[in-house]
């Protein structure tokens, strides 16, 4: 009995420590969470602090580096409005990464975390310097901000010509796309960093967390096959959601894995560049993205430790498979259980209400809320949320005395109006101040006056108890009327 134990004793050691012997194999690694938001907080780029910079912005940024020791500054060629496409090489070791941003001009929060990590290895002489070592002497780092310059001008999706650039990688018809190909051709990159914003609307599937981050390992062929190559990339978004689950839990979602034969993602993976798409989405009280710009600095930042050591071998693709798939069920504002009547016919009802951006001729934007689905919502999510039980959709009224200019209102007459059932107001001069920041409708807006809620019309209305204003929501914006307004109103009177 005795001998038995001991010999069943030994074999378990022998399990345990074949079991240790295999792990070896793989460099084990943990990100230290600490210093890597350390690292962005001393190192993030302070010219660039909101979505919507040009390449006139950029440009000084990376011509200032051209006699740095520690980078090469290319010029690739330039966009159809010529516009100069730039590359920044770091690094001397094998392994050769690419890292793209913004061939969608309105998608730059990634853009502003590359120049964060171009700060980053430019440090010296700090407790960072390992790291910067580690870097240098393994891989190669090709910086490729902004590959859509012409787009980010009036911050559109699509480049000058009005192609979509990531459905360009066959057919390379824009210079942009040909330089993005020929970049490619040429460094030869192990791994590719796609890097994107996707709609702030998707959420992580039942619940109400905006999917603040999703990844991609991009299918390389219709039959979505998983070679070495694309295993790599689904190892390294695994590491990279590890780490994000520490800032953002159950905030991260991957895209489905269709293959897309024009997308320059998927051809990457083709022409065996292990490629990561990684889309920033939404985040609550975080409409100019600065947090979600932290996140992008500190993944890609950590992958590329990862890609240095190895360790992304650690990881199992069916850690990858494990994350969920986007849903979009996400609005800015749900109601639910407005009391509404249309036709004689009294019925409860869910609104959900989305604010367009919209950009203005003089390049700033503003917002036009509107109703974008009307019924039973109870599935869905709002950045805010509110229970309308008791309350009833009630049309709002224009105030019959006109006023001179919007100077002559403030916040406080404003509120006054809005709880006497007015939410609009008429206006003698609309020339001066086309944007303001009052929670009431001017006319010239072309203003639709609802007496129950409308499929796609402008989100203008009360909501009322006994027949008094208890809620007024204008453009899409929910006002409180027992409290003073907080929010920034970024409204536009239509000349
Ligand atoms: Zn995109």
């Amino acid at each position: 009995m005795k001998g038995l134990t001991i010999s069943l004793l030994l074999l378990l050691t022998t399990m345990i420590s074949c079991q240790q012997k295999k792990g070896e194999d793989k460099v084990m690694y943990s990100p230290d969470t600490l210093m890597l938001s350390k690292a962005f907080e001393t190192f993030k780029e302070p010219r660039l602090s909101q979505r919507r910079f040009n390449h006139q912005v950029i440009e000084p940024l990376i011509l200032k580096r051209k006699d740095s020791p520690l980078f090469q500054v290319s010029t690739l060629g330039h966009s159809v409005q010529k516009r100069t496409l730039y590359q920044l090489h770091y690094g001397k070791g094998s392994k050769k990464v690419m890292l793209w941003s913004q061939m969608h001009g309105n998608e730059s929060t990634a853009t502003m975390a590359l120049f964060d990590l171009l700060n980053f290895l430019e440090g010296e002489n700090d407790s960072y310097d390992s790291i910067r070592n580690l870097l240098n002497e393994k891989t190669s780092l090709f910086f490729l901000p902004m590959i859509n310059p012409d787009g980010a001008e009036i911050f559109n999706r699509r480049n000058a010509l009005d192609i979509d650039l990531n459905r360009d990688a066959r057919a390379t018809a824009s210079p942009e796309s040909k330089i993005l190909k020929a970049a490619a051709e040429a460094n030869k990159p192990d791994f590719g960093f796609n890097l994107h914003d996707q709609h702030i609307y998707y959420n992580v599937p039942g619940t109400g967390n905006p999917a603040t981050i999703s990844f991609l390992a991009p299918a390389y062929n219709y039959e979505k096959d998983i070679n070495d190559v694309r295993g790599r990339a689904m190892q390294l978004i695994v590491g990279m959601n590890q780490l994000l689950q520490h800032y953002i839990p159950n905030g991260v979602a991957k895209y489905d894995d269709t293959h897309e034969p024009r997308g320059f993602g998927d051809n990457f993976q083709k022409w065996g560049a292990s490629t990561v798409l990684i889309e920033s989405g939404g985040y609550k009280g975080d409409p100019e993205k600065q947090y979600i710009r932290k996140l992008n600095f500190m993944i890609l930042l950590n992958a590329l430790i990862e890609i240095a050591k190895g360790s992304y071998e650690q990881y199992h693709r069916d850690d990858y498979q494990a994350i969920p798939e986007n849903a979009s069920k996400l609005c800015d504002l749900l109601i639910k259980n407005i009391t509404a009547e249309r036709d004689s016919v009294t019925y409860p009802v869910d609104l959900a209400i989305k604010r367009d951006e919209i950009t203005a001729p003089d390049s700033v934007f503003y917002v036009r809320g509107r109703i974008d689905d009307v019924g039973d919502l109870k599935e869905s999510f709002g950045y805010q949320e509110l229970d309308a039980k008791g309350l009833t959709f009630m049309k709002g009224k224009l105030y019959p005395t006109p006023y001179n200019t919007v100077d002559e209102l403030n916040s406080s007459k404003v509120m006054d109006l809005l709880r006497q059932g007015y939410f609009a107001i008429q206006l003698r001069n609309i020339a001066a101040n086309r944007h303001y920041s009052l929670p009431v409708l001017l006319s010239g807006n072309g203003l639709i006056y609802g007496n129950s809620p409308t499929l796609g019309s402008q989100a203008n209305f009360f909501l009322a108890k006994d027949g008094q204003p208890v809620y007024a929501i204008v453009n899409g914006y929910l006002i409180d009327l027992a409290k003073s307004p907080d929010e920034e109103f970024r409204n536009y009177i239509h000349p």
